[in-house]
């Protein structure tokens, strides 16, 4: 026996093996509550939150196990955290991959990807339609290390193939898109990779795995922003990279050596947040249609965009890609950015911040917020006119909601 055998390292095995025999065939309800969770000796039901820097060894030998990587374990927690690995686990479960890798937030997320996958001299082709600072992250930063990125039009496969190149290792999209829930066909975005011989990367942050697994229909890696509805009451900023345990172990190596590492703190609200994320989802589903049908109805409104809607473009390929529409749509307002910001501004319930994938609903001017920094010619390609509102639905009362933003069209 080890000098100072804490008998943790037995009993561990033991609840690992009850928690896999229990999960083997489990539905994903039953995942987002009980996967990755195990007990500690102390027998705490709810999951333990482990704020501690660095782990203790049985002996100077057990030590030196652990540092070479002999023994799987503990070391410190930036390598690894239980807190952290119960949500890794939970993450990998409900995305259907083999492992996952937590960061301090989604960018961090989607670096690490990159760090991961990329060299120089490597070529990306990603939709010119994802989160600004992605769109920043690629064409600012990867640029620097001779990672070059073309652009494309998220619903265009002719776009996607005519962008390749014999140096192009990563796709990267984000479906539905922000602001116009435009939706891009996931598996055949996925055949032009493969067939490629480089991979897709999916930002699934509007959906969550609740509504959309993009592995299941072909992508390599899932990344995302926890900061929005894994997390969906707006409390922390966070991260995950989702995939095979191959391409795992190099975001991995990236994540331990270069530090941007999830707190403890952090994992634990979201693994808990996981525990309601699909019922959060179907409520924001619903909400988000029901608003999306009444605007359409109202006079001071030009256009609606949500792809539960049959009239939107991306309504077919969303009806089978999707398990419902998601919480964000956006809408056009009759006049320019006057009536826009009159709008928003006349709301008193709707908080009026960029953030997404929240219980309180959100209202927001892209042209001058999320998306101000594009060129004229970029927002006019992107669809991001003056008169644009973005809206993320919470989970308030619809009627509410409505006569929130009725107050709103009211002054225009
Ligand atoms: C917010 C967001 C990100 C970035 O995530 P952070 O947690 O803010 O770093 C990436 N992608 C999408 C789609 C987002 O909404």
């Amino acid at each position: 026996m080890a000098k100072k055998d804490l008998g943790s390292k037995a009993y561990l095995a033991q609840q690992r093996e009850i928690l896999d025999e229990a999960l083997a065939d489990a539905g994903g309800d039953t995942l987002a509550v009980r996967a990755g969770q195990l007990r500690s000796p102390e027998g705490e039901h709810g999951e333990a939150m482990f704020l501690t820097s660095s782990y203790v060894f049985d002996s100077a030998q057990a030590a030196a196990a652990r540092f070479s990587g002999d023994d799987p374990g503990n070391v410190y927690s930036r390598y690894t955290n239980p807190t952290v690995r119960y949500f890794q686990e939970r993450m990998a479960a409900l995305e259907g991959g083999e492992a996952a890798v937590a960061t301090a937030s989604g960018m961090a997320a989607i670096l690490s990807t990159c760090m991961a996958l990329l060299k120089a001299g490597d070529h990306v082709v990603c939709s010119r339609s994802v989160f600004g600072t992605t769109n920043a992250l690629f064409s600012k930063y990867m640029s620097k290390l001779g990672i070059t990125t073309t652009f494309v039009t998220l619903t265009d496969l002719n776009n996607w193939q005519a962008a390749l190149t014999p140096a192009t290792k990563m796709l990267f999209l984000e479906t539905p898109s922000n602001p116009l829930c435009e939706v891009a066909d996931i598996g055949a975005i996925a055949r032009l990779a493969h067939d490629h011989g480089a991979v897709l990367v999916v930002d699934n942050c509007f959906c969550s795995p609740a509504l959309q697994k993009p592995l299941s229909l072909g992508a390599d890696i899932v990344v995302h922003s926890a900061t929005k509805y894994l997390d969906g009451q707006g409390r922390c900023v966070g991260g995950v990279v989702v995939g095979q345990q191959a391409h795992m172990d190099e975001v991995l190596a990236f994540v331990r050596t270069a530090g941007p590492t999830m707190s403890a703190f952090n994992a634990w609200v979201f693994v808990k947040g996981l525990e309601t994320l699909r019922l959060r989802m179907d409520a924001h589903c619903a909400s988000a249609q029901a608003l999306a049908e009444w605007l359409t109805e109202q006079p001071q409104v030009e256009q609606v965009y949500y792809a539960g809607l049959p009239s939107h473009p991306g309504h077919k390929l969303a009806s089978v890609q999707q398990r419902g529409f998601g919480g964000v749509l956006s809408f056009k307002v009759k006049g320019g950015r006057d009536a826009a910001w009159a709008c928003i501004d006349a709301t008193r319930i709707f908080s009026i911040t960029a953030n997404l994938g929240d219980a309180k609903s959100t209202i927001v001017h892209p042209a001058t917020t999320t998306h101000g920094r594009l060129s004229d010619s970029d927002k006019a390609e992107a669809g991001i006119t003056e008169n644009l509102i973005r809206v993320s639905v919470g989970l308030e009362d619809i009627d509410d909601l409505k006569a929130d933003l009725q107050r709103g069209l009211h002054v225009l």
